[in-house]
């Protein structure tokens, strides 16, 4: 007993995929209890901010539909700034790494230069930094404020 088209079944909501309430006038598939199948249903009207007063549009049966709540409950509060917990020490790394590369001979970034692993590279923004991989295109640099990958050896 399926006598719905495909273009009709298309513009109705589905009842179980709904967050919010559907539109008053906008139809809605859902089980008549007087047709005994599911049926499109019109939105009369919403009577709270979780049900609505609906009607069967083959038999005219006013239902109330409801929204299925949510079971997430204690976690209202919006989470709070994540802490860095896993993300290195990058001032601890970028310091151990002046020490080893030293910043005597830092050279000022520019994409068309090529760098090379331990140069000592210095960004307009990002200050100071120190070549910890270097391929043809790409150089992986670290900074005081974290680690970024710049593209250099561009002709
Ligand atoms: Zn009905």
């Amino acid at each position: 007993m399926s006598e719905q088209s495909p273009n009709e079944s298309s513009s109705a909501a589905t009842a179980a995929s709904l967050t919010e309430l559907p539109a008053v006038a906008r139809n809605i598939h859902l089980m008549c209890k007087k047709c005994g199948v599911e049926r499109y249903h019109v939105v009369v009207a919403h009577t709270t901010a979780t049900s609505a007063k609906v009607e069967c549009e083959v038999c005219k049966a006013k239902s109330t539909f409801k929204l299925a709540k949510k079971s997430a409950t204690g976690s209202a509060a919006p989470k709070k700034r994540a802490t860095k917990r896993n993300e290195p020490d990058f001032a601890a790394i970028w310091n151990d790494l002046k020490t080893q590369i030293g910043v005597e001979q830092v050279k000022p970034y520019n994409m068309k230069m090529k760098f090379a692993l331990a140069n000592a590279i210095e960004h307009p923004k990002f200050g100071v930094g120190f070549v910890t991989s270097a391929t043809n295109e790409k150089i992986e640099v670290v900074f005081q404020e974290g680690g970024r990958a710049l593209v250099h050896n561009r002709p």
